[in-house]
């Protein structure tokens, strides 16, 4: 068991880096930012930083020998050069890092669980492409098996013959590749699996969110979800809990998924707090962060159960942040704003949390 006063670092400098920094303020721990970019959003509300690229040796060395447990927030952190943190434990385990980076390993690695991802191809070149819509079929969505987030790097392919007209980056022309191509799900709604297990194997999950996307990123998140979501849980949450427990998982893993008239198909895991959960921060007795937070430190984990009749969860987005007066108006509005400099079209900038009664 790590005790309050300790440190605790966080791999990646962004908004769900100082949530968790803040979390783990309040149980009296300290926290230690690493991360690329100088400009780090979470280092301002932590007492330590080191900026530095994710491969410098010596620098993940320094950072881990000012840290007694390690954690990301970032789920593209290069595996690799980890091997620098030393006997420093990194949780969650590396190996849900390696698999949820990938698109193709995270779908290999749920199927065997009993997962149901939509009928996928790995496409490595334009021949891939043309034979998995073959198979497939069409509409399909095209994706970076890597490094992709909030719909970045996904084409929609509606027929065939659009694959051949493509605006793909310059870096993935000639050879196509590393993508996925999957077959366009109709789906009713989507819905995200929170849980976290601690290191006694312990594993509590929050209410089912139901998420809607606006232009591929997270526009609000609510609970109670709606029924059909509510008759797909329990097969979701057998699914992620089967996945925590295959990964030795310690800390919040997030699934998300389609709700269909077939059941549940799988999206995409991550192995982090999620933009789905921000509303536990005041819509759960323990928040993700929290919970996070014990999990990593070997603490007993608190009650994940809802604190209100219902929440909801509303990302401010771009010039939204404006409106913070506005949005400070209304009494019953929870306003977070992340500290962002540039308000750019698309960037998630806060989030705004309503319970109801
Ligand atoms: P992802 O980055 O894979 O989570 O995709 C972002 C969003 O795009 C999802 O939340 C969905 O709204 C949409 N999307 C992604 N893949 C599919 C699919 N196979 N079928 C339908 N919609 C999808």
């Amino acid at each position: 068991m790590i005790p309050p006063g300790e440190t605790i670092g966080i791999l990646g400098g962004g908004q769900l880096g100082r949530m968790l920094a803040m979390a783990a303020a309040q149980l009296g721990y300290r926290s230690h930012i690493y991360a690329p970019e100088p400009d780090s959003i979470a280092a301002e509300v932590c007492g330590g930083f080191t900026c530095a690229p994710w491969d410098d040796a010596e620098a993940l060395a320094r950072f881990a020998a000012d840290c007694a447990v390690i954690t990301y927030e970032f789920e593209n952190v290069p595996v690799a050069p980890l091997a620098h943190l030393g006997a420093v434990q990194l949780l969650p385990h590396p190996r849900a890092l390696k698999t949820a980076q990938d698109r193709v390993a995270e779908k290999r690695f749920i199927e065997p669980l009993g997962g149901r991802p939509a009928p996928w191809a790995a496409v490595d070149s334009a021949a891939d492409l043309a034979a998995a819509i073959t198979r497939i079929g069409a509409p399909g969505v095209l994706k970076t098996r890597r490094d992709g987030y909030d719909g970045k790097g996904q084409w929609r392919i509606m027929a065939p013959a659009d694959a051949a007209s493509l605006d793909l980056p310059t870096q993935l022309s000639g050879k196509l590749g590393p993508l996925v191509y999957e077959r366009f799900i109709t789906f009713s709604h989507e819905f995200s699996v929170l849980l976290c297990r601690g290191q006694d194997g312990d594993v509590r999950f929050w209410d089912t969110p139901c998420n809607v996307h606006k232009g591929g990123i997270l526009a609000r998140s609510s609970v109670p979800a709606p029924r059909l979501v509510q008759q797909q849980e329990p097969e979701a949450r057998a699914l992620a809990r089967r996945a925590a427990e295959a990964l030795g998982y310690v800390g919040v893993l997030t699934l998300e998924f389609f709700a269909t008239d077939k059941g549940p198909v799988f999206n995409e895991m991550a192995p982090r707090v999620h933009n789905s959960g921000h509303w536990t921060i005041e819509g759960a007795i323990t928040s993700q962060f929290e919970n996070h937070v014990r999990a990593i430190c070997g603490l007993p984990l608190g009650d994940t159960r809802l604190a209100a009749a219902g929440v909801e969860l509303r990302n401010v987005i771009g010039d939204q942040a404006e409106d913070w007066a506005a949005i400070l108006s209304d009494p019953a509005n929870h306003l977070h704003l992340y500290g962002k400099a540039a308000a750019r079209p698309g960037r998630k900038m806060g989030h705004v949390t309503r319970l109801t009664f």
